[in-house]
């Protein structure tokens, strides 16, 4: 085999159910067309996934995902994507996740581990570089995170990277996560239930192999560049200190104050929850490997009723789910809420949204205090909060039934629950009626309404909107007018942030100013590192590639143009009041932007399916034939549900 860079050209491929190993060779070949990570863990997903399958079945297909920067120096490259079919969607499931676990695996040698098949024991599987082991997992059974990650540590070695569930994970809670090293959360899309489902406990690996690099002095002088750039950035200072809960601060959190699961954006006392105030809990700063930013901060509550609790966030999105939209603020609860989700292995942002919609359906009398097993679900009520995270967690009483996550719920519940819950494509974010490009990265992203998919970074920044995209009027936040141009740009190089892997807050999204040099950036630091000539061409292709197949997923498990409507609340009540009062999204003018999505994705506007003209551009003439193959499809409704609500 020739010299790889960048790439370890080695996949490991684990059959649970007949505990065989494997090792696969990555040809240029595929490396090339799928780049790394997300990539890579999507190409498996199409080939090996049957459409329809149950995801908590043992036919599920679990992916762990590196690209050709992870293990180097390039800045914020540490991380790894997640994948498999969503058990809280039925549809893409994937995460991406910092910490340390994605430089582990590739200095282990792997660029990807495939996992197949169910185990009949608790397993875990042990990684020591060339050495692969499936393990007896039953000590660890029952343990939450942090003691997971630290007894599973004590066993085989403290320079372990360990990914592992908790509570929620093992008993299949639909929006349970995957938790790195204890404090990093591959959080959305339940990617810890599949992990539950397959009996898989943990994952721990050791690699201490270097990455081999084609041309170490351009490399290492482009990485060290990339690290000064980030120190001189305006914003630098506030977000090593802040983190994400930058955007809490009052400056930014009046046009982020939605709250009361999206029935007002006046959350009175909202500043109890600034980012400024998270300072005083702080004990210490924590980074991903490879990153100048240190966005991560550890803290201890040192006194008060959750005296010695301690944990790694809260992030922003964290404070806005378990705090903005339940109405609490209490940031103590907001913190203890926090340390539970991440023990027992719960996607923060889902775990808000199925109690901020429990307390409207509450609220509304569709479900009785009897119902929520005497849990006084009040707006505000943070005890409540508390017992039910770890009722949901354990799936008791009424925690059974939110388990499932709130779109799923409120299919159990019946349609005057499910009428409240604003969701895409089974998945919750924020509010909707923010601006129509906010609105239509939601309703595009492929694993559901969410940010990290394509939330339009250059949004009011007519300089970066002109740069980029030619024409600076596509800036203007109140109009239509461009902004599928916008979204789908985002889209794509938020797809290769995750196939190099490069953390979107390195500049891709938000916080860092936006420019043609990420592009630029990437061009350059890749092909140093691959030895590859990569052009920004080549790159968006790959983009566009990954993307378009996610697409296809979703369209083979039955998404349609029917599912591209807005939930009720978004399409019928205007924002009462706060700064965007009086917004709302029309659904006449989304489906005329979504007309214009489609066509500049070169997917069909009335099925949402890619056309055959653009797959076979983008080298997929397979998935044409397969899709073809399968028409007509039935329509999603969501993941196959086994419970039920007796009020
Ligand atoms: S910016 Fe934060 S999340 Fe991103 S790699 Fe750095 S420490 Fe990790």
């Amino acid at each position: 085999m020739p010299e790889v860079y960048g790439w370890t050209g080695k996949r490991l491929r684990v059959d649970l159910k007949n505990k065989k190993i494997t090792i696969e060779p990555l040809v240029t070949r595929f490396r090339k067309k799928w780049l790394g990570g997300r990539g890579f863990n999507m190409k498996v997903l199409w080939d090996e996934i049957k459409p329809g399958i149950d995801p908590l079945g043992e036919d599920n297909v679990l992916c762990f995902g590196v690209g050709p920067l992870a293990g180097t120096l390039a800045s914020t490259s540490g991380r790894f994507n997640v994948s498999a079919k969503s058990p809280l969607t039925g549809l893409i499931g994937d995460s991406n996740c910092g910490g340390h676990f994605g430089a582990a695996l590739k200095g282990a040698g792997y660029d990807q581990i495939i996992i197949t098949g169910r185990s009949e024991e608790p397993v875990y599987l042990l990684i020591k570089n060339g050495r692969v082991e499936i393990r007896d997992a039953r000590p660890f059974w029952g343990k939450n995170v942090y003691k997971a990650t630290v007894s599973l540590k004590e066993d085989i070695g403290a320079q372990s990277m360990v990914v592992c569930i908790g509570t929620a994970g093992e008993n299949l809670v639909r929006f349970a996560n995957i938790m790195a090293e204890g404090c990093n959360a591959a959080g959305r899309t339940g990617m810890g239930a599949v992990m539950g489902s397959k009996n898989l406990k943990a994952i721990a690996v050791k690699g201490t192999r270097g990455v081999k690099i084609a041309e170490p002095e351009k490399f290492e002088k482009l990485a060290k560049h990339r690290f000064d750039e980030l120190r001189s950035e305006a914003f630098y200072k506030a977000f090593s200190m802040y983190g994400t809960t930058v955007l809490n601060n009052p400056e930014w959190s009046s046009s982020l104050s939605q709250c009361k699961n999206f029935q007002s954006w006046n959350l009175p006392g909202i500043d109890k929850l600034s980012g400024h105030n998270t300072l005083r809990y702080v004990s210490r700063l924590k980074s991903c490997t490879a990153c100048p930013l240190s966005c991560h901060r550890l803290y201890n509550i040192l006194t008060g009723s959750y005296a010695g609790d301690r944990a790694a966030g809260p992030e922003f999105e964290t404070v806005a789910h378990l705090g903005y939209l339940t109405m609490n603020t209490d940031l103590e609860v907001v913190l203890k809420s926090n340390t539970l989700c991440n023990d027992l292995g719960l996607d923060t942002m889902s775990a808000g949204h199925v109690l901020a919609n429990a307390m409207e359906w509450y609220q509304r009398g569709i479900i009785t205090h009897k119902d929520a097993g005497g849990v006084k679900l009040e707006w505000g009520n943070g005890e409540a909060q508390i017992q039910m995270i770890q009722k949901i967690a354990k799936r008791e009483g009424f925690g059974d039934v939110l388990a499932e996550g709130a779109y799923n719920a409120g299919r159990i519940i019946g349609d005057e629950a499910l009428r409240y819950v604003g969701h895409v494509k089974g998945m919750c974010h924020l509010d909707l009626r923010q601006g129509y490009a906010f609105a239509l990265s939601r309703m595009t992203s492929t694993r559901g309404s969410d940010h990290l998919r394509g939330d339009p970074s250059m949004i009011s920044n007519p300089e970066a909107c002109k740069k980029i995209l030619g024409d600076s009027k596509i800036a203007y936040p109140v109009t239509i007018y461009g902004k599928e141009k916008m979204v789908v740009w985002q889209e794509n190089i938020n797809v290769l942030a995750d196939c190099l892997p490069r953390c979107k807050n390195d500049g891709i999204q938000y916080y860092f100013p936006i420019s043609k040099r990420v592009f630029k950036d990437i061009v350059e630091i890749l092909s140093a590192a691959t030895g590859v000539d990569w052009t920004t061409k080549e790159l968006n292709l790959i983009a566009e590639r990954i993307y378009t197949l996610e697409q296809a997923f979703c369209v083979r498990e039955g998404i349609n143009r029917e599912h591209y409507k807005l939930s009720w609340r978004f399409a019928q009540e205007p924002i009462p009041d706060g700064l965007f009062k009086g917004s709302i999204v029309s659904q006449k003018e989304l489906d005329e932007l979504l007309d214009g999505y489609f066509n500049q994705r070169g997917w069909d506007i009335k099925s949402a399916v890619p056309t055959r003209g653009k797959v076979s551009e983008l080298d997929l003439i397979e998935v044409a034939d397969e899709l073809n193959e399968l028409l007509p499809r039935s329509s999603w409704n969501g993941p196959p549900l086994d419970k039920k609500f007796i009020a």
